[in-house]
């Protein structure tokens, strides 16, 4: 972490200056009359975004939420590998390992063929493959993912809180060229005393985050469409005694008659979920008109869990959560017959435009990385780093990934749900299957599968054999480097933090970097000097010369055999108002760990390569170090020219 830039700083340097409108922003009694973000729901969705935007003091975001306060308890619970990632751009990754039970092996429970009346375990497996991510698989509470957000939003320079207890009720947009802040937003406050109260909020984007039954979809007319039958799922939180000997690994238990439950060990040690899958409803029926109780999902995991027993001392929260499978087709404002003619100002993102089963776990995570995506191109576009219509790469990327998602939770779904097979249900599923199926698709519920196709800002894959491992389109894969400077051992990954800034990772090849005509130095002056330079372009002049597109530098040699005398001077720049020089761009190869982040990655020792990474941690393009024309219209498609 680097602090101190501007001068020195007493305190925890996580809480940031306070930006002199500071004060009015985090005023949570009343809401502005203009804003330039609204997000409409305090949702893991809704977070992330207002946590993104809060990097930029120069944005006004407000979120409202129509509860009361904060979430305390319950809903989603799994946290994704790539979602650890993101939240180490966020800063709070280390603290939800430290605090979370980690999915490291899962087990596979089914009749025992010798008495089927009984389960038995009938496999067990790694949770996540190995070196698939530098992060664990891991489960905690969402409320307490929310808590971290809320922290970041309170120490950020505009110290954002929501505005709690008020309701959206509806909003309009007035397409008319010209009008800057196009969106009215009516909302109704709910908190005692200002009951029916309404106010009025003029936004330039509104960001509906605001769950399954989205307001904000409804006005823009669109529909979640998809599988009618809705499934139903018992969920309990509980601390329970009880002799099933994989209690504290997550398994899924498949009984001969009684249906399948799920457990999911939790955090801190006593606290376990158990996931009770009800019958499919029908489409008229809810959930509420069967009179479903605890007493239910307690006395259904106890018969499936037959010969073991569970005797549940505490129900620390429970649900009937009713889901079925369904997307929108569209996640902005745009209908696709005015895609050319019209730009987006209302965003939808998380259960607001798809829904999926708790099975797989995505719900949560999914909702998370469509606001990341959507976060850095609504700070670009407001801060007039990029045109517009960067924003109507959000629904394209988004909608396809959800899409992936869907199809998948179908397919994964139906193979839980279904009886298991035997001799009187020869059309059932054999456990095996199920237990193939999962470990086959691990990525993909670790969400590093996820891959953008090419587009304006995904590479077509000309180059993608100088850096196999670096997927263009998928998320950047870290590996450990040592730092030159100070010989830290870290993960290269690491250094993208949640800013909106775009990384140029530059692999050197085999040369001696110092040496006058090595790739690196000459990519160097290139970025440093030349006029089409993108660094120099899109770099306000007064801004520090990493402000937008920052290069961090990658060698083939042990980070005792260089120094850092000699080097390029792009790659120490002085930043700040002391002209500090910024000694963390350069990096070697862990060598000592017998990691080489060249084997690892599959990168052309010979040649090297660039790549460049967006700031949502996406691979956006593979290039060869001498490619500066490819490197400056690559850029130039995406960032207005600033200088
Ligand atoms: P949400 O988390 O639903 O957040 C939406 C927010 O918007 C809410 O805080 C809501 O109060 C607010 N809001 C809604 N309408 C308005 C309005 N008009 N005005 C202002 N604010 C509004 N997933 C699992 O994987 N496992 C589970 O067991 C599980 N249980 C769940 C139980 C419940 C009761 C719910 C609601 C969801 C559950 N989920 C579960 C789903 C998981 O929580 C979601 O996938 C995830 O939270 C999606 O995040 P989101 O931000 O898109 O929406």
């Amino acid at each position: 972490m680097q602090f101190h830039l501007n001068g020195f700083k007493t305190g925890d340097p996580v809480v940031q200056e306070p930006n002199p409108d500071a004060a009015f922003l985090a005023d949570t009694d009343s809401l502005p009359e203009d804003v330039d973000v609204l997000i409409v729901g305090c949702g893991p969705a809704g977070l992330t975004l207002a946590a993104q935007l809060a990097a930029f003091p120069e944005i006004r975001t407000r979120i409202v939420e129509q509860k009361a306060g904060p979430l305390q308890l319950g809903q989603a619970d799994g946290v994704a590998c790539r979602t650890m990632e993101m939240f180490e751009a966020f800063g709070f990754a280390e603290r939800l390992e430290k605090e979370a039970y980690w999915v490291n092996e899962t087990t596979f429970w089914k009749p025992d063929p010798a008495s089927p009346d009984k389960i038995a375990r009938s496999g067990r497996v790694q949770d996540v493959e190995d070196g698939l991510s530098e992060f664990p698989h891991v489960i905690l509470n969402q409320a307490r993912v929310h808590d971290f957000y809320l922290e970041i939003m309170r120490n950020s320079p505009n110290r954002l809180e929501p505005n709690y207890s008020r309701r959206l009720v509806n909003l309009e947009v007035d397409y008319d060229p010209g009008h800057e802040r196009p969106v009215t937003v009516h909302l109704e406050r709910t908190d005692p005393g200002h009951e029916g109260e309404t106010e009025t909020v003029r936004a330039k984007y509104v960001v509906g985050c605001d769950g399954a039954r989205s307001v904000v979809r409804k006005a823009l007319g669109r529909e979640l469409k998809g599988d009618s039958a809705n499934q139903a799922w018992g969920v309990m939180d509980v601390l329970a005694v009880t002799d099933f000997p994989d209690i504290r690994f997550k398994s899924l238990v498949q009984s001969a008659r009684e249906g399948s439950i799920l457990i999911i060990p939790r955090e801190g040690g006593y606290l376990v979920r158990i996931y009770v899958e009800l019958d499919k409803l029908r489409p008229d029926e809810r959930v509420a008109n069967r009179n479903i109780t605890v007493e239910h999902l307690i006395a259904a995991a106890g018969r499936i869990l037959h010969p073991y027993s569970i005797d549940v001392k505490e129900v620390a929260w429970w649900s009937v959560y009713e889901i079925g499978q369904r997307l929108c087709d569209k996640f902005d404002d745009v209908p696709t017959e005015d895609a050319s003619s019209r730009l987006p100002r209302v965003f939808i993102a998380g259960d607001a435009c798809h829904t999926h089963s708790p099975k797989a776990g995505q719900g949560m995570n999914v909702s998370m990385q469509d606001t990341f995506n959507l976060g850095w191109k609504l700070a670009h576009v407001l801060k007039g780093l990029s045109k517009p219509d960067l924003l109507a790469s959000y629904s394209a990327e988004r909608q396809a990934i959800a899409q992936n998602l869907i199809d998948f939770d179908r397919e994964w779904a139906k193979l839980v749900s279904a009886p298991v097979k035997s001799d009187s249900n020869p059309d059932g599923v054999d456990p095996a299957e199920v237990q193939k199926y999962f470990v086959q698709h691990g990525r993909y519920t670790a969400g590093t599968a996820s891959r953008y196709l090419p587009s304006v800002l995904t590479g077509g894959g000309e180059h993608q054999h100088l850096a196999e491992g670096f997927q263009i389109g998928m998320r950047f894969h870290s590996a450990p480097v040592v730092r030159l400077a100070d010989a830290k051992p870290l993960q290269l990954g690491h250094v993208i933090k949640a800013d909106g800034r775009w990384r140029l990772f530059a692999f050197a090849g085999r040369d001696d970097p110092v040496a006058g005509t090595s790739a690196i130095r000459l990519l160097c002056d290139f970025l440093e000097k030349d006029a089409s330079s993108p660094v120099l372009r899109h770099t306000a002049e007064g801004e520090d010369i990493d402000a937008v597109i920052d290069l961090r530098v990658v060698f083939q040699q042990g980070h005792r055999d260089l120094a850092l005398a000699g080097m390029p001077s792009l790659l120490q720049p002085p930043k700040g108002r002391y002209g500090l020089r910024d000694y963390e761009k350069l990096f070697c190869p862990d060598l000592k760990s017998g990691c080489d982040i060249f084997d690892m990655r599959g990168i052309d020792r010979g040649k090297g390569c660039v790549v460049i990474v967006r700031p949502d941690q996406y691979v956006a393009e593979v290039l060869p170090l001498e490619a500066f024309e490819s490197l400056s219209s690559y850029f130039n498609r995406i960032l207005k020219r600033r200088q």
